[in-house]
């Protein structure tokens, strides 16, 4: 083995690509939930797209007690009714913030969620907060509710205004929103990992340098002069700067439910799920019930498959697919969705 080669195969253990790591949750025709993991080597982060039956229970509490946020696409009974599991787990937790967002109404709704137990407890710490944020294109507004009170008194934080629809900026990924018509407003979410900094492999060896922990410090911008584990950088910022000369895009996953997808829609939608590596979305009807879905504000196949389509996305996962239908008939669906984007599947786990 070259020597280059030996080197990167060492690089992957000190310098792991971030990756995206996700988990369709719930069965076919009941609800569903999506659960994913920005993991960026040396830190990860969780977030869970809905919450609806049976969905939470599928995840290790240890992946559920590390969740950072939960985003809501609206909260319709069915988007929402594992939130009593998830909360039993979660409401004491003080070793991170307490997060949920979703459309206009959340707040409301949720503080009752909240409220909807008897909270004479003992031997808890009641420290804990959660804070729910009412979430449109253009503004975040955030409400902390104390365990302590009893969940009984909102506090309002200071309103935000979004730029760009962008709701979160982590240091491994954005989190992007659009408002949708489902005959109330429906989040779509869009997740972005940051762009990813590669190690210019040319470079190392013709400096006669050695992977080491210390490249994982310098992708990560924390690499200090006793990290070098004993090499010679001779030109220190020139050398280091040659180093990482490589970039490339992030992969990225969008989670769309609940909608009509009119003309309108699609025409904002595609240009910004453009590219997209995987994106998570509602199929809840077959063709011959795309009145129904018209009626009741939401897709059927053809029209999901050609969103994928036009956007031009990497893969596309189906999910929220109507109880109404056997298990023969999902494969019909899964056929008329294939006829227009033959990369169409259904979750692993279905
Ligand atoms: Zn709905
Ligand atoms: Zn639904």
């Amino acid at each position: 083995m070259s020597s280059l080669a030996e080197a990167s195969k060492k690089l992957e253990q000190y310098c792991k690509a971030m990756s995206l790591h996700y988990q369709l949750l719930g069965a076919p025709g009941e609800d569903n939930a999506l659960f994913v993991k920005v993991d960026g080597g040396q830190a990860q982060s969780r977030i869970l797209f809905d919450c609806g039956e049976n969905t939470v229970s599928q995840l290790p509490f240890s992946e559920v007690y590390a969740l950072e946020s939960v985003c809501f696409s609206h909260l319709h009974m069915d988007h929402i009714a594992g939130f009593d599991g998830l909360f039993r787990q979660l409401y004491p937790r003080l070793e991170r913030p307490n997060l949920i967002y979703g459309p206009p109404q959340t707040r409301a709704i949720l503080q009752r969620r909240l409220q909807g137990f008897l909270w004479n407890l003992s031997g808890e710490d009641p420290q804990a907060a959660w804070t729910v944020v009412d979430v449109t294109e253009t503004h975040a507004h955030s409400s902390q509710f104390w365990l302590r009170e009893a969940f009984a008194l909102e506090h309002p934080m200071a309103e935000r205004a979004l730029e760009n629809a962008v709701l979160l900026e982590h240091p491994l990924y954005t989190l992007e929103v659009r408002t949708l018509d489902h005959l109330t407003p429906s989040l779509a979410y869009l997740l972005r990992e940051t762009e990813r900094v590669n190690v210019n492999m040319q470079a190392l060896s013709e400096l006669n340098l050695k992977p080491g922990a210390w490249l994982a410090a310098l992708k990560a911008g924390t690499l200090q002069a006793n990290m070098l584990e004993g090499q010679r950088i001779t030109h220190e910022v020139e050398d280091l700067e040659r180093l990482l000369l490589k970039h490339s895009p992030g992969e990225s996953i969008a989670y769309l439910t609940d909608f009509l997808l009119d003309e309108k829609a699609l025409s904002r939608l595609v240009p910004w799920l453009s590219g997209v590596t995987t994106l998570v979305c509602e199929c809840q009807y077959l063709a011959v019930d795309c009145e129904l879905a018209t009626r009741n504000h939401h897709m059927f196949t053809l029209q999901v498959a050609e969103l994928a389509a036009r956007a031009k996305v990497s893969d596309l996962i189906l999910m929220h697919v109507s109880s109404r239908y056997s298990a023969l008939e999902r494969e019909e669906l899964l056929a008329e969705v294939r006829s227009i984007f033959p990369h169409a599947r259904f979750p692993e786990s279905w």
